[in-house]
Parts: structure tokens; C-alpha cells; sequence
């Protein structure tokens, strides 16, 4: 680890013109991922700048509160624990509450926040390897090590020439689902962007992850409203039961009325570049009636588009199992039971 200066900010345009010195200076939330890339090479910015003290004279930024169209807004500093555990969370938004738990350590959860989630790094082991040089993500122009050596976590979605890196986070599988809305802050003032747009696919420049721009901060995170009884889970694959990345996994929330499919929101996760949103899927269920088959054919057009390399292609049909669980889950159809 590099030698460098810490500090507090003394208020949000203190944030922002830190973010606008990025990356010689890093905001320092939770921690959880800079420290760990700092201590590893990947990440060695000279300054740090702790902002997880604006919550004292901006409380909104750690809250958890109701919005005025039903929704639920949460806090960019508010802890993964806090967020998981709160009944506006757990009761309107279980995907959020089992993304959240599914997504790190009890320790993890309580230090690290919200906003840091949406901006931690990809596993990619090359990119967390500073002896290996080639990397377009850490060095832009450099090459891509996975794509000639060891690819199986990598992605089936969403990939380029330039980078096949999964996106790490379950909380934005969930946010992504939901629709849920990124709301951000700088010295220009406030812009919403959706979930979906907030991440960005690798294309020539991997490098960029966000659409957040220089001096910018996340200010929180939004919920959108559910119709009344809607159901919504999330289900994780991965190697081991706990402190592991996703093979795959699916967010989904479905509103049965009169039984048929009225709504439908679908995402999945470690499949893809990004948190990967299927209308595909969506719009293969909307107006049936729930059944093993149409959850079949749901979860194989969200993997329509796959494209595999020889080590991750048992992702795919395991991406498109994983759909299919959830979905029986979060309609109430066990496997048994299902016509
Ligand atoms: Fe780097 Fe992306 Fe290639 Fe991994 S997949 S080595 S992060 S460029």
C-alpha cells in the first residue's frame, strides 16, 4: 500500500470537488472494496476523503424513508445492515432485503453503504493482480488476460472484445429489477438516472463502470412502488453457501391478478458486464398464466443473447435454471406443484 493523506469532508461540496479530483483522491465510505484495491496496487489514490460524517449535517444521506408516491428512498450512506433489516425494505422489497444479505459478510454489511455498493469493482482476478500487465479495465489499452487465460467466472452477457469482467454487486441485480432510480448530486445540482442506464457496458472502454461523472457523489437510492401484492425474491448461485460471488442469480417481482401475470420485473446477475435486466423475459411473461412452461420460456429468452467462451458456457444453462427457481418461488408454484 502506497503512503497517503486522510481527512473528513466538512460538507457535500466538500465531496464534490474531492470526486472531481478522482482518482488522485477517493471518497471513503465503508471501505470495503478501496481499502481492500489499495492494499493490493489496483487502487493508490494519494488522498482519501472520508465523507461517512455528511450524515451528521445531511441526515437524509443515511435515511431510510417513504416516498410520496408509495416508494421507498433510501440514503447513499445508509449501512447494507440498516437497509436489509428495515421493515420498509424487508416487508415492500424482499429482492432488496436477500440481495443485500446474500451479498456480503454480517461484518461487510454493517460498514459498508449502499452507494459504495454500486461502485465496488469487479472480481476479475486479472484485474486485482498487479503483476499481470495485461488489462483494459486497470490499463486502458493493455489487453485482456481473461479472455486467453482462466474465463469461467466471466460473463455471457453483455461482453466485449475489450472485457468479459462480471459485475459483482447483488443489490443492483435487485435495483436494476425494480427499476429503482440512482439519484446523484454535484456542484452543477441534483440528476436522477435510472439503475439500468447508471451501469455501463465495457464497449472500447471498460474502464468507465457509471455513468457518474467527475465532482458527481450518489445522494441515494430510490424504490419505486410495487402494486399491491406483488411478490419479488432474489436467488444466488455460487460455489460455496456464503462469503462468495454469484455464479448467477435472479431478481424478480411478479403482481398476479385474476391469474394471470400483470407485471413483471426481471434481472440477473453474475451472468453479465452489468446487472442484467431481461424485457425479454418480461415481456414473455406479462399476460399468462404462471406455469412451468412459461417460466421455461421466460428464462430462455433471458439468455437468448448468450455468448460463451469454452470455460463460463455452463453458465448459461444454469442462468436460465436459476430464472426458472425464482420465478417458481415468487409465484407460489413448488416444483411439484407446478402444471
Ligand atoms: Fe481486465 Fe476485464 Fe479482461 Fe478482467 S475481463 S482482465 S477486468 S479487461
Amino acid at each position: 500500500m502506497r503512503p497517503f493523506s486522510y481527512e473528513r469532508a466538512a460538507d457535500l461540496p466538500a465531496a464534490f470537488a474531492a470526486s472531481q479530483d478522482a482518482p488522485t483522491t477517493a471518497l471513503l465510505a465503508g471501505g470495503t472494496t478501496l481499502l481492500d484495491l489499495m492494499k493490493l496496487d489496483v487502487a493508490a489514490p494519494a488522498r482519501l476523503v472520508d465523507i461517512t460524517g455528511l450524515a451528521a449535517s445531511t441526515p437524509a444521506l443515511a435515511e431510510i424513508r417513504p416516498a410520496s408516491d408509495g416508494g421507498v428512498v433510501i440514503g447513499a450512506l445508509a449501512r447494507m445492515s440498516a437497509v436489509a433489516e428495515h421493515p420498509l425494505v424487508a416487508d415492500q422489497y424482499p429482492v432488496v432485503s436477500q440481495a443485500l444479505v446474500k451479498g456480503a459478510s454480517a461484518q461487510l454489511r454493517n460498514m459498508a453503504t449502499i452507494g459504495g455498493n454500486l461502485l465496488q469493482r469487479t472480481r476479475c482476478v486479472y484485474f486485482r493482480d498487479v503483476s499481470i500487465p495485461e488489462c483494459n479495465k486497470r490499463v486502458p489499452g493493455s489487453g485482456c488476460a481473461a479472455r486467453l487465460g482462466v474465463h469461467r467466472l466471466s460473463a455471457v452477457l453483455g461482453a466485449s472484445p475489450a472485457c468479459i469482467a462480471t459485475h459483482p454487486s447483488d443489490l443492483a441485480v435487485a435495483l436494476v429489477a425494480l427499476q429503482a432510480v440512482v439519484h446523484l448530486a454535484g456542484s452543477g445540482g441534483e440528476r436522477r438516472i435510472a439503475a439500468d442506464a447508471f451501469f455501463l457496458l465495457p464497449g472500447d472502454h471498460p474502464e468507465r463502470e457509471t455513468a457518474l461523472a467527475p465532482g458527481e457523489v450518489i445522494t441515494a437510492v430510490e424504490l419505486p412502488p410495487l402494486p399491491v401484492g406483488a411478490r419479488s425474491h432474489y436467488l444466488k448461485v455460487r460455489d460455496r453457501e456464503s462469503y462468495e460471488f454469484a455464479l448467477t442469480s435472479a431478481a424478480v417481482a411478479i403482481h398476479v391478478a385474476d391469474g394471470l401475470i400483470a407485471a413483471a420485473h426481471i434481472a440477473l446477475g453474475g451472468v453479465a458486464t452489468k446487472p442484467w435486466r431481461s424485457p425479454e423475459a418480461e415481456r414473455a411473461l406479462i399476460g399468462n398464466v404462471p406455469s412451468r412452461p412459461l417460466f421455461k420460456d421466460a428464462s430462455a429468452a433471458a439468455v437468448a443473447g448468450a455468448a460463451p467462451l469454452p470455460h463460463n458456457a455452463f453458465k448459461v444453462p444454469l442462468a436460465r435454471r436459476t430464472l426458472e427457481r425464482a420465478l417458481a418461488t415468487v409465484t407460489g408454484l413448488a416444483e411439484g406443484e407446478m402444471p
